[in-house]
Order: C-alpha cells, then sequence, then structure tokens
C-alpha cells in the first residue's frame, strides 16, 4: 500500500510540481489549498505525513499544525520562505518533524519525507503500555501521548520517540550516534546537531513541571541520558 502524503500549500505551481513528483516517487498525493481544508482531509484521510506550508489562506499554517498536534502522532514537515526563521522555529516547537526552505529543490523534499517517513518506533524494546519516568512523568506507547503532571504534551514523533528510548533506558548514557541510529534510524548525515537541537526542544518541554527539572542531562564528552532524580 502506497504511502499517503496530504500536500498543504495555497501555491498551485508548487503544490503541482510536489504532487507530480511525489507520485512519480509512489507516494499517494492529496492537495489542500487552505488551512480549513488541510484540517479537514487529515482528518478524513489520515495521512502518513503531512507537508505544510506556513503562509495559507484561512487558517494559516502554524495554526494548522499546532491543531493537527492535539490528537494526532502524523509525521509534519513544514514549508517555510525566506525571512520566516522565527516562523520555522515555532513549528518545531510546536511539533512539526522537519522542515525544507522555498525555494527548495524537489530532489530535497523527497530526502527529508523519506527520512521523517524512515523514523519507525519498531525499535523500542519494551511491551509495557505505559511507561513512568521521573517528575510524574507518564508516557503512553499506545496512544502516543505523553504527559507531566497531568499536563498532556505536544510532542513531535521524533521528540516522542526519543524520550521514548530514554525512558526504557534510564540511566544509561547514549552518544548522539547512538541516539541518531535508534531514533532517527539512518546516518543523518553524520549531523549530531539534530540531536543537540532536538533534545533542547523535548527538554523546553518538559520543563513545564512546578519547580521546573530537567530529566535530560548532557554527560560532558559523552551524549545524554535520563535522570533519574526528581529535582535536578
Ligand atoms: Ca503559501
Amino acid at each position: 500500500m502506497p504511502q499517503r502524503i496530504l500536500v498543504v500549500e495555497d501555491e498551485e505551481s508548487v503544490s503541482n510540481l510536489l504532487a507530480y513528483n511525489l507520485r512519480k516517487a509512489h507516494y499517494e498525493v492529496h492537495i489542500a489549498a487552505d488551512g480549513r481544508q488541510a484540517l479537514q482531509l487529515a482528518r478524513e484521510l489520515m495521512p502518513d505525513l503531512v507537508l505544510l506550508d506556513l503562509m495559507l489562506p484561512e487558517i494559516d499554517g502554524l495554526t494548522v499544525c499546532r491543531e493537527l498536534r492535539r490528537d494526532s502522532q502524523v509525521p509534519i514537515i513544514i514549508i517555510t520562505a525566506q525571512g520566516e526563521e522565527i516562523d520555522r522555529v515555532v513549528g518545531l516547537e510546536l511539533g512539526a518533524d522537519d522542515y525544507v526552505c522555498k525555494p527548495f529543490s524537489v530532489r530535497e523534499v523527497l530526502a527529508r519525507i523519506k527520512a521523517v517517513l524512515r523514523r519507525t518506533p519498531a525499535v523500542f524494546p519494551s511491551s509495557d503500555k505505559i511507561i513512568s519516568g521521573p517528575g510524574q512523568l507518564w508516557l503512553d506507547t499506545e496512544k502516543r501521548e505523553v504527559k507531566v503532571q497531568k499536563n498532556q504534551l505536544a510532542l513531535s514523533k521524533l521528540e516522542f520517540d526519543l524520550l521514548h528510548l530514554l525512558l526504557t533506558h534510564p540511566g544509561r548514557v547514549f552518544t548522539r550516534d547512538e541516539l541518531l541510529e535508534q531514533v532517527w534510524g539512518y546516518d543523518y548525515a553524520g549531523d549530531t546537531r539534530a540531536v543537540d537541537s532536538t533534545i533542547k526542544r523535548l527538554r523546553t518541554k518538559l520543563r513545564t513541571t512546578h519547580p521546573p527539572a530537567d530529566f535530560i542531562v548532557a554527560v560532558r564528552g559523552i551524549g545524554y541520558k535520563l535522570t533519574q532524580d526528581e529535582a535536578s
């Protein structure tokens, strides 16, 4: 069965170009031309991935991203234009998995889609449905939900998978390369900065506890681990 991609883009020339190339790469493609349609189609079609332009009529892309994350872990790649760096950062904080900048090459978009889709949660050994961590942290592997002190967090697929791995190996130090291999599931062009930036976003989201605590700690010169301490 082909994987289903929802392309959200109001510029017809761009959505046509993407649709043509994605179909050629054997994906099933659906197009939404505004934010309202995007949310509707995402609910109806349950796509495997959403390619989301941020500048949209009706409902803007960031709002679409936030709305999608309320009840879905669908991988989201945002498309930003030059001068939209802030939106890009906000988009990632809202739970987008990756981004591409306009003007983009089709080859780059395809590579990113492939990479995001390839990150599979199948590598995780624990069969427990609910995993608990420090500071009233709960992770539901079936619903793919994370709660801290009863507050549900909006995590991207990648952030969820990363936290899942750390939670199932408390206290174990993972090197950046190990995290790349196990969570990203491939050699992310050897770019360990991807690990650092994802960890940083995850930490910020986890720091919603009272008092704020860091559960993920950097181990100098090695990598990261999940601390067992309640306070830090
Ligand atoms: Ca647009």
